[in-house]
């Protein structure tokens, strides 16, 4: 079976060194190795193979969902700070879109509400309707003042914005997801993406339902078949936000100029064996550690290495004292610097800014620094 790239529908070779790795799936849970990851040998996009296999783990991963648990449901915060995702994604809105006083959200993949219930408190004449695979959270978003409706079925009606955050990473087959899109858009619809970046979600290729991985390059080729890409930003850490409106007739593949396969696979091998490395470095350390956050990483780490860990750490106030897989979260000061050993689990700029924030205090920190990409 000859294996099609999702974006241009050419020949994608597997990195076989990833099926060894553990996986854990994008709601923090660790999950079994045995996954299969791709490059285009043409775009270069970052991708998993999918096959029926892959399929049926997706769909079990998106039955047990758990968004948020620590923190019932709120959105998370973004690594070092106290703001919220959703707050800087409404910041990034409000200052680059020109929306209108009134008009109609919907978010796409909204989950618990954590972006509709931001966005409302600035956009306050706003109508807000979300969309999702099932109707599981609407306990949750009804308690969002100005929500409207929860669709799991195609809505009838076209929107101002539509917002997809973090979903489309998701997606296993764009051609009908845009047409979804469209059949919801007018032309001045704006519809806003962000997605992780590969460049410095380190952990982002384990995450088993992230279908694609994208960078600049590779998201845009992606995209420009389907938008008039109006907005590019790589202003929050770790993510690539996007605003287009609709193509009137999508693209197909031949806007692909040039290839960027033999620069993708090298940064997919090293970031491959990033993970080995990292598992040398812990398998090698005999003090039992602290692990620093309780996201995807750190579940990782837990799926590795369980009786090396201790407990957690959180600058997040809401997660001290609760627990994470069966372990205290803690926060730092209450560590005794002289005795514990921590890992920092993120890319090179997150470990820069802790090592910088505690340069007085002695903890004993554990990390590694990853490959630089530009
Ligand atoms: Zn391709």
């Amino acid at each position: 079976m000859i294996l099609k790239c999702l974006n241009c529908r050419e020949k994608i070779v597997e990195n076989i060194k990833y099926k060894k790795l553990i996986r854990v799936s994008s709601d923090s849970k660790f999950f079994k190795p045995d996954g299969k990851i791709a490059c285009c040998i043409k775009c270069g996009l970052i991708q998993k193979v999918i096959n029926k296999k892959y399929l049926s783990e997706i769909k079990k991963i998106y039955k047990n969902y758990e968004m948020y648990k620590i923190t019932k449901g709120d959105d998370q915060r973004l690594s070092g700070g106290l703001e919220t995702r959703a707050r800087r994604i409404t910041k990034i809105i409000k200052k680059n879109l020109n929306l209108k006083k009134n008009g109609y959200l919907i978010d796409i993949g909204c989950g618990t509400g954590g972006f509709l219930k931001e966005f409302g408190n600035e956009f306050k004449a706003w109508q807000l309707y979300g969309y999702d695979i099932n109707k599981k959270n609407h306990k949750h978003l009804k308690k969002i003042k100005n929500f409207i409706k929860l669709y799991t079925q195609k809505p009838n009606n076209t929107f101002n914005l539509i917002s997809i955050i973090h979903t489309f990473e998701h997606v296993t087959d764009h051609f009908s997801f845009f047409n979804f899109i469209k059949s919801i858009s007018n032309k001045n619809s704006k519809i806003f993406i962000q997605i992780p970046n590969f460049k410095n979600s380190t952990y982002d290729i384990l995450i088993a339902d992230h279908v694609t991985h994208f960078d600049k390059r590779t998201i845009l080729s992606t995209l420009k078949k389907f938008l008039n890409i109006e907005y590019y930003s790589e202003e929050i850490d770790k993510e690539i936000s996007i605003v287009g409106t609709i193509k009137n007739n999508f693209e197909n593949k031949k806007k692909i100029i040039s290839s960027y396969y033999i620069k993708s696979k090298s940064k997919l091998n090293e970031r491959i064996q990033y993970f080995f490395n990292l598992k040398k470095l812990l398998s090698n350390t005999k003090n039992k550690i602290y692990v620093y956050g309780t996201t995807i990483a750190s579940s990782w780490i837990t799926g590795n290495f369980r009786s090396k860990i201790k407990g957690y750490i959180e600058d997040d106030l809401r997660k001290i004292n609760k627990t994470f897989y069966g372990k205290k979260i803690v926060n730092l000061k209450h560590l005794n610097e002289k005795k514990d050993h921590i890992f920092l689990p993120f890319n090179t700029e997150v470990i820069k800014k802790i090592l910088l924030k505690n340069k007085k205090a002695k903890y004993k920190f554990l990390y590694l620094n990853d490959k630089k990409y530009n």
